[in-house]
């Protein structure tokens, strides 16, 4: 058996000749940065977002951090952001000279924990990260209230959440701003580096637009120092030959999680992903937890099936954040996920026969 944990080369074989030609138009077009391939795709994936605008940028870290900095986060603010996540959610704070300010999660949703956060507000408290990971929106709603109560702008890290919402509402609905990531392996992936921001606000859209390319708005009025983050031609034609799929391609990434849990259900001390009713969970990862989490990993290795953990460490826990000054136990759940999660292979060309393996080598380990 020889099961990746993602198969970026199945989905390339069922579009090969579609992004073949994209290529070779840009090329022939010489739309390097930005120009109409990108322009027609912040067009199809604002629409696809239910939203306004879309500012096509560098990569999802790039999005973040051009949001936070055009909402006026800066030097000695604090930012609210999950213990668990990527680190990309936390830089983008402190690329502003801000402070990200860790919130231990659920150990359910594995999300942020709202009443957590709020023994974290202080009156330098301008923004909250929510970040809707492994693909599981959190209930925004609350964010909303959460938000508006202490008056925080809302920055969601959407990087695993193409295509989720809470309620049927779109999740650019309910903050100021979405990031998303088109890394190649997220559930929409460039063929290269490529983020987007997506929001309502106009006004908040015109200046992280010009923040994205020098702070500018035509070639030399330059309005302010902005950075250089800007999409290339050849991701945006990549990525409109492949959002037109990404609806079927979640909906195999939610059958094979429901084929998953159908399998494993039951299973003694494997706890599977928990879904609150309303979210629309696009599966990004489909992360189980158990304590023998290390033993389950190599055993599943040597049966060859390619497994991950996401994330390692608690973002506080990490070395680069010792200057924090936190332990572990001040992230009591975040640390103990750590310790036990594990990302089995998703992605949607992943077979039934290969999930029944999977779910089979589990149950096998789990008796022996
Ligand atoms: C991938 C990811 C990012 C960063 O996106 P890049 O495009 O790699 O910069 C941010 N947050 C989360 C949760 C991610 O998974």
């Amino acid at each position: 058996m020889n099961i990746p944990f993602v198969d970026l080369a199945a989905q390339y074989a069922t579009i090969s000749e579609d992004i073949l030609a994209a290529i070779h138009t840009v090329l022939s077009d010489r739309a390097f940065i930005r120009g109409p391939h990108v322009t027609a795709f912040e067009e199809s994936f604002a629409t696809f977002c239910e939203a306004k605008h879309c500012i096509a940028v560098g990569n999802g870290t790039d999005a973040l951090g051009i949001v936070f900095k055009s909402l006026g986060v800066g030097p000695g603010d604090e930012v609210l952001v999950p213990a668990n996540t990527f680190i990309a959610t936390a830089e983008a704070v402190t690329i502003c000279d801000a402070h990200p300010v860790f919130v231990d999660v659920d150990p359910a949703s594995r999300l942020m924990d709202l009443e957590h956060a709020a023994t974290k507000v202080t009156s330098r408290t301008k923004a909250i990260a929510p970040v809707h990971l492994y693909g599981l929106p959190m209930d925004m709603a609350e964010v909303r209230q959460f938000a508006d109560q202490h008056n925080l702008k809302i920055v969601q890290d959407c990087a695993q959440s193409h295509g989720a919402s809470v309620n049927q509402t779109p999740l650019a609905f309910f903050g100021d701003a979405c990031c998303y990531s088109f890394f190649p392996g997220k559930n929409l992936g460039a063929y290269g580096d490529a983020g987007a921001i997506v929001t309502n606000d106009p006004e908040l859209a015109d200046v992280c637009r010009m923040r994205a390319n020098h702070g500018r708005k035509d070639k030399f009025g330059h309005e302010f120092e902005g950075v250089n983050s800007r999409m290339d031609g050849l991701q945006g034609a990549v990525l409109n030959v492949k959002l037109p799929h990404l609806h079927a391609w979640t909906e195999a990434r939610r059958a094979n999680a429901a084929r998953y849990t159908e399998l494993l259900t039951g299973v003694p001390d494997l706890l599977l992903p928990s879904v609150p009713s309303g979210r629309r969970h696009v599966y990004h990862l489909y992360v189980v937890q158990t304590p023998q989490r290390d033993a389950l990993r190599s055993f599943l290795k040597d049966n060859g099936v390619a497994t991950g953990v996401h994330y390692p460490a608690a973002l506080p826990n990490l070395k680069a954040y010792a200057h924090h000054g936190h332990r572990p136990g001040d992230f009591p759940v975040a640390t103990k996920l750590a310790e036990e999660i594990l990302s089995l292979p998703m992605y949607p060309e992943l077979s039934a026969d290969d999930i029944l393996a999977i779910a089979n080598l589990i149950k096998q380990f789990k008796q022996s």
